[in-house]
């Protein structure tokens, strides 16, 4: 499914299958979750994306061909593939294990083809041996959701009263992680979404109300992955003193001006960027002792649009994933 310019739908198209240069694996693609960073990028607001385009970043498959050089994977073996889809290893911020910065990453589905395909070519270095305990539809939203989700959680520190601010694919899943660590979690949907309220009390989250109500106690720290900037003032409003504001998104509405007053007393607001690769071999280990069970709503390859507007419109419970 191809995207030839931004807000445009995607597009059934035949093209040649991608062969592995060195260093790189063929993927066979079995799932690929539909993230609202596809979305971002369908909408033009993230830019100059390579086109015609592939979209595609949470890639369960199985290795198909090895490219010269690879001795990470063997034939026949499944794989994960990740938004992070190269990173230079190089300047200040790979050299720091801080790739998630680097200054020329390239992202799958986005600089590089991903998966709305049959078949893709990853950077061998850059996918994760996927362990067993998920079938590949359920395995497909731990990639994005699961991983930038993990990497937010840990960037809330070890706050006990935890928020997660819109509730879809990755806070039902850290839902689960936060609970497993014994964290108390709440949840912010948008105002009358009863069923999304429902969603997130049935994983165990113990209060459930709309993004502009206060929690019923101070929160510790707070998650932010709906693109919306008005919550990240409504999120500081419910965080107490010394809390973190995570912005989970890679793009979000500009953020209304706010008082002083609710940063004050060392709060702190911090956005997440990408992952690293040990981020990924961390959740990924993790996931499955938990369990993180993923909620999904599956689609036939060509009828990804499908899917890209059902979560445009909010009505997806937990995620889309493409079954090829
Ligand atoms: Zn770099
Ligand atoms: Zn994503």
């Amino acid at each position: 499914m191809l995207l030839d310019a931004p807000h445009r739908l995607l597009r059934a198209a035949d093209t040649p299958t991608p062969e592995p240069g060195p260093g790189e694996v063929q993927v066979d693609v079995r799932a690929c979750g539909v993230c609202r960073t596809d979305l971002h990028v369908v909408d033009g607001a993230l830019p100059n994306p390579k086109l015609p385009l592939v979209l595609g970043h949470e890639i369960v498959g199985t290795v198909a061909r090895v490219g010269a050089g690879v001795d990470r994977f063997t034939t026949g073996q499944r794989v994960g593939i990740p938004w992070l889809g190269w990173s230079c290893g190089e300047c200040r911020y790979c050299r720091a294990g801080r790739e998630n910065l680097c200054d020329r990453a390239r992202f799958t589905g986005y600089q590089i083809d991903g998966g709305y395909a049959e078949y893709t070519v990853a950077d061998a270095r850059f996918a994760f041996p996927l362990p067993d305990g998920h079938a590949d539809l359920e395995a497909a939203p731990l990639l994005c959701a699961g991983l930038i989700g993990y990497r937010s959680l840990v960037a809330a520190g070890d706050a006990g009263r935890l928020g997660l601010y819109g509730f879809g694919a990755a806070a039902h899943i850290v839902a689960q992680v936060a609970r497993y660590q014994g964290r108390r979690v709440f949840a912010f949907t948008r105002a009358g979404d009863a069923e999304a309220q429902l969603f997130a009390r049935h994983l165990g989250v113990e209060w459930a109300g709309a993004s502009d109500a206060l929690p019923p106690e101070p929160l510790d720290a707070a998650i932010v992955f709906a693109p919306v900037g008005g919550l990240v003032p409504a999120a500081l409003r419910a965080v107490a003193k010394g809390g973190t504001v995570v912005c989970a998104g890679i793009h979000m509405s500009d953020i209304p001006s706010f008082p002083y007053d609710i940063l004050w007393g060392e709060r702190v607001v911090r956005s997440v960027a990408n992952l690293t690769r040990k981020d990924g071999e961390e959740f990924l280990a993790l996931a499955p002792r938990v369990p993180v069970r993923t909620e999904i709503e599956p689609y036939p390859l060509e009828r990804a649009n499908e899917a890209l507007g059902r979560l445009r419109a909010g009505k997806v419970r937990g995620a889309c994933v493409l079954q090829i």
